[in-house]
């Protein structure tokens, strides 16, 4: 649990309403869900400290004990803070923006407290990992998708064919049963048969009862280029079988997360890479091979070029995965002085010292910091 102000969390002002909340917290979480920050352990915290301060101040109970006690007010008795299984309420808010609801499952979802309506089948999710230059250029891959499918024998219900189902005894078949409460009759669903007004008897040789056989599928998913660390594509369809009775399968979400390349980082659309060149390359200019991704590319280093000067090579970079536009190929020149020279390059080394003038000012600092946020 965190101690810091539930309110200062979210950004929120103390009298803050429960949309005002709720978006406020949509925002947090969007930026900070692990699946957009792998291994970001700061990011994570920010997204748990998120939660729970949403978790609190959601509850107009425990909302108002904090706001008379503070975090104090919500160690005693029933107001026990924060509840990590609170987080399965979420998914309703997230689910709106992340298309699905098992968010914190495993690789598959399918637990029962999905979100998916009443005859469709569940959103599972599939975590992918791949290349840098695949995320940059786009690929189709095959993955295999563990899935159930209906039983073929008894077609998903779970039952032996013929003589397999039988009355629900409890709701004698009509799925519902009545209570009387008072002076009220309240309709329920037959808990017994889940509504369908049968249960089984006799369960299914094939399945053992559980309605589904159990197989792999490969699927052959398109990777648009552009893609990037917690990039989801939506396979409409892929997901579960419906339930029995059902009408739509559920859909399958592919969570990508894309490996790090040796030369070249991303930030955004741009890619930098460090390109090294020696003291005369550097002082009269030079032009250096690079190998992009795309093939080989001739940078002109320009004279006089420093550790840290940029070259930028425009619509070189990641291609929008949204469609807007391509970034650019940023390389950062590193100045590198020879550690070893023949007696001839002392010689002219020597010249030179004599020659040039002088540098010894202190440098200033600030390009050093600003290429060190990609290198680091
Ligand atoms: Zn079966
Ligand atoms: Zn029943």
């Amino acid at each position: 649990m965190t101690t810091r102000d539930y309110y200062d969390i979210l950004g929120v002002e103390r009298g803050a309403d429960e949309s005002a909340l709720k978006s406020a917290y949509r925002r947090l979480a969007m930026k900070h869900h692990p699946d957009r920050n792998p291994d970001d352990h700061a990011a994570e915290e920010k997204f748990k400290q998120a939660a729970e301060a949403y978790g609190v101040l959601s509850d107009p109970q425990k909302r108002a004990a904090y706001d008379r006690f503070g975090h104090q007010g919500l160690q005693s008795g029933q107001n026990s803070g924060f509840d990590p299984s609170t987080f399965s309420d979420f998914s309703d808010i997230l689910g709106d923006f992340f298309g699905f609801s098992d968010l914190f499952g495993g690789t598959a979802g399918g637990n029962g407290r999905g979100r998916a309506s009443r005859g469709r089948g569940e959103d599972v999710r599939y975590d992918l990992t791949i290349s840098f230059e695949d995320a940059v250029k786009g690929a189709n891959i095959d993955i295999q998708v563990p899935r159930l499918d209906p039983c073929g024998r008894c077609r998903g219900n779970g039952a032996e064919p013929k003589d397999g189902l039988t009355q629900c005894p409890v709701c004698r078949g009509r799925g519902e049963v009545l209570f009387q409460q008072a002076f009220l009759q309240i309709r329920r669903t037959c808990s017994q048969c889940g509504g369908r007004g049968q249960i089984i008897r006799r369960p299914c040789t094939q399945c053992r009862g559980e309605g589904y056989t159990r197989s792999e599928r490969k699927l052959r998913i398109n990777i648009p280029s552009g893609v990037d660390n917690g990039t989801r594509l939506r396979l409409t369809g892929e997901g579960q079988p419906p339930p029995p009775g059902g009408s739509s399968p559920g859909d399958l979400y592919v969570v990508l997360r894309v490996t790090e390349h040796p030369v070249f980082k991303r930030h955004e659309d741009d890619l930098h890479c460090l390109i090294p060149v020696n003291v005369a390359q550097a002082a009269l200019g030079s032009e250096v091979d690079l190998l992009t991704l795309e093939g080989l590319q001739v940078i002109d280093v320009p004279a006089g070029a420093q550790s840290g000067t940029q070259v930028r090579l425009r619509g070189l970079g990641v291609r929008n995965v949204n469609g807007g536009g391509r970034g650019d190929l940023i390389v950062h020149v590193e100045v590198r002085t020879p550690t070893k020279l023949t007696r001839e390059q002392r010689k002219l080394f020597e010249e030179l010292r004599e020659m040039l003038p002088a540098e010894n000012e202190p440098e200033d600092k600030g390009f050093m910091d600003k290429f060190k946020e990609f290198f680091l």
